[in-house]
């Protein structure tokens, strides 16, 4: 596929995207401005994040510091904006790296991965780090996420980091539960967080299969991958 093609590709996916954010958004009785698309791009080459980029997105998705790092540095030689959106499980080893190109990062779910982020971010960013408490929708620790009863102490905890900006909350759909179910409960979770936390306005949630469910619940982001760019060859 040649390059004039692919960019032609990606536009029309674009416009598919919007579409289905603009129905959801109908169909919910909210604003279509109120939702941020995050283009989510693992797996996907530089190229593709320019393609997007030259498209009108800003904003960038990447699960893995690994993949990310040199997009990032790839981007940037470019000369193009983009705001990169940290997603995926982080390792605290990997911190260092992600506060020096992340917009946001979504997935912070424990107090020890916040401290290590603010103990980075204060060393080596100008701004605070603006972070989201992932809440797992499910008992399943393998996939991330705050188990719901922890959240408030850890927001607790993150609110008082001097580097870290606490923006709002992150969630998954659980695999094999119907997403609606799953993200009404996280409204739920939203409604509490932000009695304490009023100005956390961000909620992050909804990806390819699950967008409409998460804007009647309340997304405020969501993070699209494959319907913008294709199926991924692996599971991730
Ligand atoms: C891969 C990924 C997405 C995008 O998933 P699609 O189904 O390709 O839209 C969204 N959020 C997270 C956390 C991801 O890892």
């Amino acid at each position: 596929m040649d390059h004039v093609s692919r960019r032609d590709e990606v536009a029309a996916n674009l416009v598919a995207v919007r579409e289905r954010i603009a129905t959801a958004c109908a169909a919910a009785g909210r604003d279509p401005g109120e939702i941020t698309l995050i283009a989510v791009t693992k797996t996907y080459p530089a190229e593709d994040v320019l393609h997007l980029l030259d498209l009108g997105i800003i904003e960038v998705g990447e699960n893995r510091d690994q993949e990310a790092a040199p997009k990032a540095v790839a981007v940037a030689q470019a000369g193009v904006l983009a705001h990169w959106h940290f997603i995926g499980q982080l390792q605290r080893n990997k911190a260092r790296s992600v506060v020096t190109y992340a917009e946001m990062v979504h997935s912070v779910d424990g107090e020890k991965l916040a401290s290590t982020l603010n103990d980075q971010a204060a060393r080596l960013r100008g701004t605070p780090q603006k972070v989201l408490i992932q809440v797992s929708l499910d008992s399943n620790p393998l996939r991330g996420g705050v188990p719901p009863a922890d959240l408030a102490a850890l927001a607790e905890t993150i609110a008082k980091m001097p580097a870290l900006k606490l923006c709002g909350l992150m969630a998954v759909a659980p695999l094999g539960e119907p997403a609606k179910p799953a993200f009404e409960r996280l409204a739920r979770y939203i409604t509490l967080f932000q009695t304490d936390y009023p100005d956390a306005t961000v909620v992050s949630a909804g990806m390819s299969d699950d967008l409409a469910e998460a804007i009647a619940c309340g997304a405020t982001h969501v993070r699209i991958g494959s319907a913008l760019l294709g199926k991924r060859p692996v599971l991730r």
